[in-house]
This record gives structure tokens, C-alpha cells and sequence, in this order.
């Protein structure tokens, strides 16, 4: 007879098995997990959400990952990228509005010209913010050179999603090249560890072919690889991706919501005191759904801050919320969101992970 979820919350180390006994865990019992997900986060973590103003600069990727709507094989999208006053006056937003941190976030490139380009801008928006903001990059595998120069720039956290620790399922989602190898995404989250970043990655929940198993087998991951900060969210099929052939054998959006909402609840109580985001994603499903993200165990939420005109183009998936609003409405709307989930904003504070502070 499996365990009760009573008595496996009880417990300080958990098994395979209980991971995916919390993950299967419904009405009542999901409940009692979320109580204790929430005590956990209020005693580890406290009230506080931290914003990340996020920039989404540019849609031109090189990759052609499986799942996102804009994969360099999609010839529908039509490409962008932010011209670098544009990016400088979002940051300058984020600043003035004491968000205390922002995100640069892009499609995937590696050439010099980028790379310099990037480099000179992490060095402007630190300048422009007097070192007051903290940044966070996400523009997926680079060279542990490139990762190096970023840091030194001024970068100081990256978030590169392992997307599932399984190597057999990530090759069922990205095409079978050396350019989409797991190894090398690995190899990148060990580097950008041993530079001094504080380390993110995440998985997408609700993906064709995984399993319960694979998913606690994530948790056990990040755990072991002592992972900083997480954000995952649940995979939302794009019409104009591979993936999308394999729409009938998913799990309805409902199911996936609560499923992602449930791995965050279990992430908080094995990891109590790593940084959480509520990702976008939750809020295609369900409008509160970011809000119920932090109630249960997240604490750090990415008010997009994308000059507007540009926001309809980086559709990674369908239904994508807030593409026609400007950043002054995003940030009321989430001040509003926040005080309802019962947070308080930590206005002009990065926010760091109290993770990595603990295990300098
Ligand atoms: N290009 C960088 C990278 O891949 O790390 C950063 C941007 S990428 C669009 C950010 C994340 O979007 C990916 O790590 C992936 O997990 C997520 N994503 C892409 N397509 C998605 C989809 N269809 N549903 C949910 N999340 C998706
Ligand atoms: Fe490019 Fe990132 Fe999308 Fe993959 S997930 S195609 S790397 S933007």
C-alpha cells in the first residue's frame, strides 16, 4: 500500500517514490501539500516576491528546439531584435520603478558581434543604474569564454532551463544534432556554476512522452546539482512547431497547470531556499495562475517590460498573456496580483537566491 501524504510530509528526505506520490496527489491531499509548501516558503523565504523586469530583446534564434514557436525553422515568425537604446530605456524603466532587477532574454546567437554587443550592454545598463540593478541573462549555450565575459560585464545570475533531465526525452524534443545535445547543456550549467553565476534552470511540465518519474527524477536534479534558482512552467503546444503532431497525447491544460503548480509546491519543500519564479506560462492557463504560484511556493515573478510592439512576435506558445499592454500597466497589474497572493513586493532589492549566499 502506497504511503499517505500526511506522513511523507512529515518527512525530511524524500524517495523517487514519494516525489512522484506528491506529484499524483490530488484534492485533499494536494491541499495539505500546498499548506506545507506555503509554511515552508513563508519560514524560509518570508513574504517578499522580487520582480524582474524582462526584456525579451530578440526572436532570432539559431536552434531549432522542437517545442518553441520561435525555433529557427519556423519561417511564420516575423523577427525582431530591439534595437540597444530601446533595451537601455526598458532597463532604465525597471530602474526608476525600484524593481531592483531585470532579465535579458533572447533567441539563441553566439557570433563575436553578438557576444560584444551584449558585453557592452550589460556594461551600460550597470553604468545607467549606478550597479543598482541586477541582472539576470537567459540567452541559452554559449562558450564558457562568453559566459565569462557576461559575468565580468556584469551579469551575475543566468537561467538556462535543462527543459528535462532525461537525455532520452530531451532528444524526443529536440532535433538529433550536436547543436541540441544534452551533454552540452550540462557541460553550460557547470560552467556558468563554476564562474560564480548563481545558477537557474527549469523544466517544461506536461510534455508528450514524460512521465511522472522523469519529473521527479527533475526535482532529484536540481537538488543534486545544487541549483540556485528554478523557473519551470508548463509546456503549451505551438501549431507551428514538430511537437505539435503529438497534441492528442497530452495532458489537458488544466491538469498541466496543477501539475506545474505541484512540482513547485514539492520544489519549496526540498529545496527551501533556492529563488522560485512564477513563470508566464501559468498565466496563459489560468489569469491568477502566477498568483497561485507564489501562494504555494514561488517568490520571484518577471513583469515583462518588452517595449510593446514587439511583445506579439515572441510567441513561444499560444495564448501568450499581456502581448498588447505597456510596462507602467504591467507593473499596476502585478502590484495588485501580488498584495492579493498575500506577498509584499521587495522594491529596489535584487532579491538574490539565499541559496547561493548559503552555500558560499
Ligand atoms: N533561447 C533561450 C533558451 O532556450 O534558453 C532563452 C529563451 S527560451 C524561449 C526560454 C524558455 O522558453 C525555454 O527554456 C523553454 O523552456 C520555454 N519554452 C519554449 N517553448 C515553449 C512552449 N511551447 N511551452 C512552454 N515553454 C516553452
Ligand atoms: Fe531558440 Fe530558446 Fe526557442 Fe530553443 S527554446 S528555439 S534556443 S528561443
Amino acid at each position: 500500500m502506497s504511503k499517505k501524504i500526511e506522513q511523507i510530509l512529515l518527512q525530511d528526505q524524500f524517495s523517487k517514490d514519494d516525489i512522484i506520490r506528491l506529484l499524483q496527489s490530488k484534492d485533499d491531499e494536494e491541499k495539505a501539500l500546498f499548506v506545507k509548501s506555503s509554511e515552508i516558503k513563508l519560514e524560509n523565504i518570508g513574504k517578499n516576491v522580487h520582480f524582474r523586469g524582462l526584456v525579451e530583446f530578440s526572436n532570432i534564434c539559431k536552434k531549432d528546439c522542437l517545442y518553441c514557436g520561435i525555433r529557427a525553422g519556423n519561417p511564420k515568425v516575423d523577427r525582431y531584435d530591439i534595437a540597444d537604446d530601446q533595451i537601455l530605456k526598458a532597463a532604465k524603466f525597471a530602474h526608476e520603478h525600484n524593481y531592483g532587477s531585470m532579465v535579458l532574454q533572447g533567441g539563441e546567437r553566439s557570433d563575436s558581434a553578438f557576444v560584444d554587443r551584449i558585453t557592452n550592454l550589460l556594461k551600460e545598463i550597470k553604468k545607467l543604474s549606478n550597479n543598482e540593478l541586477g541582472i539576470t541573462i537567459s540567452i541559452g549555450e554559449q562558450s564558457e569564454e562568453t559566459y565569462k565575459k557576461w559575468f565580468d560585464a556584469g551579469a551575475h545570475r543566468y537561467l538556462l532551463r535543462v527543459e528535462s533531465s532525461n537525455p532520452k526525452l530531451y532528444s524526443k524534443i529536440h532535433p538529433d544534432n550536436d547543436e541540441h545535445s544534452h551533454q552540452t547543456r550540462l557541460k553550460c550549467l557547470k560552467s556558468l556554476q563554476d564562474i560564480g553565476y548563481q545558477t537557474g534552470t527549469g523544466v517544461m511540465i506536461g510534455l508528450p512522452f514524460q512521465t511522472y518519474e522523469d519529473l521527479a527524477n527533475d526535482i532529484l536534479f536540481m537538488k543534486e546539482f545544487d541549483i540556485d534558482m528554478v523557473g519551470m512552467g508548463p509546456f503549451i503546444e505551438h501549431d507551428q512547431t514538430p511537437l505539435y503532431e503529438h497534441k492528442d497525447g497530452l495532458m489537458n491544460l488544466n491538469d498541466r497547470f496543477r501539475l506545474t503548480l505541484r512540482m513547485i509546491a514539492v520544489l519549496r519543500i526540498i529545496m527551501k531556499d533556492i529563488n522560485i519564479a512564477s513563470a508566464t506560462a501559468l498565466q496563459a492557463i489560468d489569469p491568477l495562475g502566477r498568483e497561485k504560484a507564489l501562494k504555494i511556493g514561488a517568490n520571484i515573478i518577471m513583469p515583462n517590460i518588452t517595449p510593446t510592439q514587439e511583445r506579439a512576435n515572441y510567441l513561444l506558445y499560444q495564448n501568450k498573456p499581456c502581448i498588447d499592454e505597456g510596462a507602467d500597466d504591467c507593473t499596476n497589474c502585478m502590484e495588485a496580483r501580488i498584495n492579493m497572493a498575500d506577498g509584499e513586493i521587495g522594491y529596489g532589492q535584487w532579491g538574490d537566491s539565499k541559496h547561493f549566499k548559503n552555500r558560499q
